[in-house]
């Protein structure tokens, strides 16, 4: 299996926009072009304001390409401990937002025309043990209470995998190729008049109170106004709030392409996209290519400047092993490549949004579910610091100026989830 430093999904683009040299002045300026800073721009530009956008490599070069391809109405927190957590009014909120960003990026697929293999035919919650069952029962009646589309599944109609015994089935989203996407969204960028800038970082933002100055390493920008929108490379940036996210590496294994009678022979007659109900989820999907996508459970913290890596081998190791027990009837089939990618976590897992000082807004922490849900808040921070009212999905996850307590998300914290993830498992197998 050969491990990748870009996505697996797409090639990158055949040509680079130029980089920023020299000094230039611009109503808004957006730092980073992932799905949220793009959205972010050409909403800028749709209504007529003069914005620049900055990358550092080439737009959505971040995890916007490198995810596994979920459009997803969840927000990453458990549901049951957010329905035991949250006011009933406030979950309503989340789930209201989580769903208009499902429906937000439909909408850019289809406004764009991208063709990203996208199939909406929902993700399935799965669960692998009969406690998971019970769990994913639980969290069926908290997200429906909470307004949001989902039902309880179980047993052979589901058409899950053998060894996956239900779960719960989201009733909007999907999948699709995450590189073919950001490919498109690119495209719709450069078109919309924005002007953008690749291979551009920031490398100081400061705020004088009447207007924002960036600082590239051949040129400057002066604007009225800032968009953070940078995913996990945030810290690098002074201005960013502090111990909002913290980096966390996630890793993706993609099979050989795998023939449909094999996967209906092992039950997988659905083809549903799962994710399992583990305290870090695994995920397994079949792609457009008729390849297998798995990945995360075994997840680790950086520091920045973040490295542009490979995943580690024990972390593929243990992909691998999950995949093999999970799907025993597939463990002939060969691994073709395995790549990852930076997210942004927050300490309470719920994504966030708010105002760095005066003239920086900021949307740094979609966290493992944040592929729609970022292209949706950029697209709402545009407004927003265009002097629009606060949007209500906005409002469901603003943070405004408040400061945050550090963050609990450490290498340790995530090792010990893992850990218990596995004494779960084994306890399943005894138990099941
Ligand atoms: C392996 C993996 C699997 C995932 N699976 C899913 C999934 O299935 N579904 C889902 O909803 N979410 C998933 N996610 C999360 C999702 O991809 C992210 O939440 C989302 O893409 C974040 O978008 P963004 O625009 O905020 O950040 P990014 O896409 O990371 O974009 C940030 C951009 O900012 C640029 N940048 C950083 N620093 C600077 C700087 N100083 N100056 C200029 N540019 C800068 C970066 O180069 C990057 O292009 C996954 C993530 C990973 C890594």
């Amino acid at each position: 299996m050969e491990l990748i430093h870009d996505t697996g999904w797409a090639a990158p683009p055949a040509t680079v926009e130029q980089p920023l040299t020299g000094d230039i002045d611009c109503d808004v300026v957006v730092i980073g072009g992932g799905g949220g800073g793009m959205s972010a721009a050409i909403r800028l530009a749709e209504k007529g304001v003069d914005v620049v956008l900055l990358e550092a490599q080439t737009l959505g070069w971040g995890a916007s390409s490198r995810n596994a391809g979920y459009i997803t109405n969840s927000v990453a927190a458990d549901p049951e401990l957010l329905g035991f957590l949250l006011k009933r009014e406030r979950l309503r909120d989340l789930y209201r937002y989580a769903e208009n960003a499902v429906h937000f990026a439909e909408d850019a697929i289809t406004h764009y025309g991208i063709d990203c293999g996208y199939q909406q035919e929902g993700i399935v919650m799965a669960a692998v043990s009969k406690g998971q069952l019970r769990h994913a029962r639980r969290n069926a009646k908290v997200m429906a209470e909470a307004g949001s589309a989902a039902e309880f599944v179980e047993g052979p109609a589901a058409g899950l995998p053998d060894g996956f015994v239900g779960g719960v089935r989201e009733g909007v989203g999907g999948t699709l190729n995450p590189g073919e996407f950001v490919l498109g969204l690119r495209a719709a960028t450069i078109a919309s008049g924005v002007r953008v800038y690749e291979r551009t970082p920031a490398r100081d933002v400061t705020d004088s109170g009447d207007g924002v100055t960036v600082d590239t390493p051949d040129g400057r920008v002066r604007a009225r106004k800032a968009l953070l929108t940078t995913n996990a490379n945030s810290n690098g940036l002074s201005i960013a709030p502090k111990n909002l996210a913290s980096p966390v590496w996630t890793s993706l294994v993609e099979t050989e392409p795998v023939a449909p009678e094999r996967l209906d022979a092992i039950g997988w007659t659905s083809r549903a996209p799962m994710v399992t109900l583990h305290m870090i989820i695994e995920s397994y999907r079949v792609t457009p290519r008729g390849t297998i996508v798995f990945g995360t459970r075994r997840v680790q913290t950086g520091r920045n400047p973040l490295p542009n890596r490979t995943p580690a081998r024990n972390v593929t190791d243990d992909l691998v092993r999950g995949f093999h027990d999970r799907f025993p009837g597939l463990r002939d089939v060969k691994l073709q490549q395995s790549w990852g990618g930076w997210i942004g976590m927050s300490s309470t897992w719920l994504p966030v949004a708010g105002e760095a000082s005066d003239n920086v807004l900021y949307s740094l922490a979609c966290n493992g579910h944040g592929f729609a849900q970022a292209q949706y808040v950029g697209h709402l921070l545009a407004d927003r610091v265009g002097g629009a009212p606060l949007h209500d999905d906005l409002a469901a996850i603003w943070h405004g100026r408040k400061r945050f307590w550090p963050s609990f998300v450490s290498g340790p914290a995530l090792h010990a989830a893992w850990l218990a993830d596995r004494a779960s498992d084994r306890l399943a197998a005894l138990t099941n």
